[in-house]
């Protein structure tokens, strides 16, 4: 059961590193890594597909990338100080950010020549060709960042006027430290300070590739660290930055699991929050489950802009994942995206209803 898998798996996450520590991989070697990680023995966990977590004991190496590791006690530090500090490691780089997506490049002379994220499939490129844009160009064009409490211990980072696919990010505090999930393109002063007020940022990770937006900005002004589902982990478009990789599901703070379910993207996930919705349990889904326009049903995309669907077998596989866990609510990926009430029953008459109509089988 996930439960036992996971008391196995967490990780300690005060003083890190302790007891035992995650492998961090870095992108551009991640293959490597992986080949790596999979021949070592001693891995945390029972070897179902629930328990990948690269965990081993210490003083195995770390496999920092060219950055260095996380502080053992990272304090919250204001970003931006200057504009200087958005452009990277080599000073007039910028960080280029793609205007479809908003996901950020690493700091390079020029921007690269097109967008992986929205080349793929899934996304889009704009008729007129693809653009780019930086942190600094977008706080010049008066974007901001709202920040809004959603629950008692959930909080809501957005853009205003909103970047790329527009989504806004969700704060989970813990007494161990809080988790940010699907952070928008953008960060400015305001939100790192706010965040900081909120208590230590643990980690930052994302649903799927479309919503890694500014992960790499978080990481660097909170020393927060990025977390990637392993399956999706080449779709990192910061690739500068230390990540650490993980698989199946994942208790990574008490009461919040990070549930990989695939579907949009093979490393597609959810994250559960028991004590979510006064405590009846919430999921925190982005483009994973989907909520619909009118919040009355839930739907699963293979490309949400280019309107394909999931094969039934991929459906189904979203809610067998998430079938351990008790919730009532689902926050999807935007403000507005929200079912308050009742969406355990919703995901399984959706659920239903979306293979009925992939088989041609339903009523008119
Ligand atoms: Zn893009
Ligand atoms: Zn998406």
């Amino acid at each position: 059961m996930p439960s036992s898998v996971l008391k196995q798996g967490r990780l300690p996450v005060v003083p890190y590193p302790a007891g035992l520590h995650l492998q961090a991989v870095h992108t551009s070697d991640v293959a490597a890594a992986y080949r790596l990680a999979a021949s070592r023995p001693g891995r945390c966990g029972d070897g179902s597909p629930r328990s990948r977590l690269r965990a081993e004991p210490l003083g195995a190496p770390a496999r920092w990338g060219r950055r260095q590791a996380p502080k053992s006690s990272p304090e919250m530090t204001l970003w931006p100080d200057s504009g200087a500090s958005r452009t990277g490691e080599g000073g007039s780089m910028p960080v280029w950010i793609c205007e479809a997506c908003a996901n950020h490049f690493p700091p390079t002379p020029a921007p690269p020549a097109t967008c992986p994220i929205c080349s793929d499939e899934r996304q889009w490129v704009p008729p007129s060709g693809q653009g780019w844009t930086t942190s600094e160009a977008l706080l010049a064009a008066g974007h901001h960042c709202q920040v809004r409490t959603v629950e008692p211990g959930l909080t809501g980072v957005g853009v205003d006027p909103p970047v790329g696919i527009g989504q806004r990010a969700l704060l989970v505090q813990t007494e161990e430290g809080n988790l940010l999930w699907d952070p928008p393109g953008l960060v400015d002063r305001s939100a790192v300070e706010a965040v900081a007020a909120l208590g230590r940022l643990a980690f930052v990770t994302a649903s799927h590739p479309h919503f890694y937006g500014a992960t790499a900005d978080w990481h660097d002004a909170t020393g927060a660290r990025v977390v990637v589902p392993e399956e999706d982990a080449g779709w990192l478009t910061r690739s500068d930055v230390p990540a650490t990789s993980w698989g199946g599901a994942w208790e990574i703070l008490p009461g919040v699991t990070l549930v990989q379910c695939g579907g949009h993207f093979p490393g597609s996930a959810v994250v559960h929050w028991a004590a979510g919705a006064q405590g009846a349990g919430a999921l925190l889904t982005g483009d994973t489950i989907m909520v619909t326009p009118g919040r009355d049903r839930l739907t699963f995309v293979w490309s949400a802009p280019n309107h394909l669907p999931l094969a039934e077998g991929a459906v189904r596989r979203i809610r067998e994942a998430v079938s351990p866990y008790r919730f009532d609510r689902v926050y999807g990926g935007w403000w507005d995206s929200v079912i308050e009430t009742g969406a355990q029953q919703l995901l399984d008459a959706s659920v239903e209803r979306y293979c009925q109509l992939l088989r041609g089988e339903a009523a008119r």
